[in-house]
């Protein structure tokens, strides 16, 4: 098997022989800065301003609204400071940074996990850093990763959606001219899908990167917190050795704000050192930090998976025995009408009865494919899914669709 990864040592090594190797601050010149501890209680509103149940927010977990996050919060900004005050390689690094790194990698099962301003600035920054010959990236990836993919310079080619047999034979085409045996290859891929409720088949995705000797780069900002232990698809699977990078973002499931990238200690330290995004912007701010902190502990440890699964259960039930075709098979429930019209006279019908669930069209979604995104989260009760179902009912027999 040819070797298509990444020397990452060899690039650290050269960065060291050139002297240009940085290094955040001992972490026990970032205790001095200060710390905080962490607290407890909370409730969790699901209405939007005019009292509507909205049916639309990927604050998955409903902790957005959680007491104990919002004091995680509140306390690093009293203690810590409401902003980094610079970049993490000049001072803007705090122990806030690095429990939440230290918590992040593990959940994923990594040597470590680097916090960044955001997922987006996660997916450009790595991509970047990684400088990949080749990018083999799924066709409905997400536009950070395309923008990230763009700006690497890389030859980008695009499979289909979440088909394995397509990446293959993308890979073996591109196997019989490949320039030389040093090329690197980077498989990139969502692991749940936003618009399409989709998982990734990433047992297959690896067994085809192991036959090509590519790397897996998997963004999990929809599915971190919310699968195996907290964890996300990887940790479902059990494919952590077998994912090189793992991605995801602060802002849905754990309530807060930013994006962080888990791996090994050569991948953070290439970052630390590679990732623009990382290396010229402001440190994360301590307070999405802390809240991201306490959102990931209480997403592995507290009870509101299990509601927010139970509330996707019970909605996947009823729009299914209704007679809607919900594809997909995570928290996320497509409820896909085709038509353009119909789909924005099911979203009115919706709203009339007091729910908010928003129609996506092109060019978000392929043309004749229209549907209305329902994502419940844990903050909803059994009256607020019965509230939907009815709603969607209702409308959906209005407007001829039921
Ligand atoms: N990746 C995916 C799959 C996303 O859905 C998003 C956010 N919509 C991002 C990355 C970007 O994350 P952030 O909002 O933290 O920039």
């Amino acid at each position: 098997m040819e070797d298509r990864g990444f020397d990452l040592e060899g690039r650290l090594d050269a960065l060291v022989e050139n002297d240009l190797k940085r290094s955040l601050t001992p972490a026990d010149r970032v205790a001095e800065r200060g710390y905080f501890a962490a607290p407890s209680g909370g409730e969790l509103p699901v209405l939007d301003a005019e009292e509507a149940l909205v049916f639309a927010s990927n604050n998955y977990l409903g902790l957005t609204a959680d007491q104990r996050v919002q004091d995680a919060a509140r306390q690093a900004g009293a203690t810590v400071g409401t902003g980094a005050g610079a970049s993490r390689l000049v001072t803007g690094d705090t122990l806030v940074h690095r429990d939440l790194e230290r918590l992040l990698a593990e959940t994923k099962g990594t040597d470590r996990a680097l916090a960044f301003s955001s997922g987006y600035a996660a997916n450009v920054g790595t991509i970047t850093a990684l400088e990949p010959d080749v990018i083999f990236s799924d066709e409905r990836n997400h536009a950070s990763i395309v923008d990230g993919c763009r700006l690497s310079g890389a030859e980008t080619v695009v499979y289909d959606h979440c088909d394995a047999a397509s990446l293959r034979a993308a890979l073996a085409e591109r196997a019989e001219r490949a320039d030389s045996e040093a090329e690197s290859w980077l498989i990139v891929t969502d692991t749940v899908f936003s618009m399409d409720g989709t998982v990734a088949p990433l047992g297959s995705i690896c067994e085809v990167a192991e036959e090509f000797g590519a790397w897996v780069m998997v963004d999990e900002a929809h599915a971190t917190g919310l699968y195996a232990d907290g964890g996300g698809i990887v940790q479902a699977e059990g494919l952590e050795d077998r994912v090189h990078v793992q991605l995801g973002t602060l802002s849905k499931a754990l309530a807060s704000q930013g994006g962080y990238v888990a791996g090994s200690d050569a991948l953070v330290e290439l970052l630390v050192n590679e990732a623009r995004p990382f290396v010229f912007s402001t440190g994360l701010t301590p307070m999405a930090a802390a809240a991201a902190s306490e959102a990931l502990h209480l997403a592995r440890h507290g009870d509101a998976r299990e509601r927010l699964w139970e509330n996707v259960a019970h909605l996947r039930d009823g729009f299914e025995s209704m007679g809607f075709e919900v594809p997909g098979e995570s928290q996320i429930l497509p409820i896909v009408v085709g038509d353009r019209d119909d789909a924005l006279a099911l979203e009115a019908g919706v709203r009339d009865r007091n729910v908010i669930a928003p129609a996506i069209r092109p060019p978000t979604v392929p043309e004749g494919t229209c549907r209305i995104r329902v994502a419940p989260t844990a903050a909803h009760d059994r009256d607020d899914v019965v509230t939907c179902l009815e709603a969607f009912q209702a409308a959906g027999t209005e407007v001829g669709l039921l």
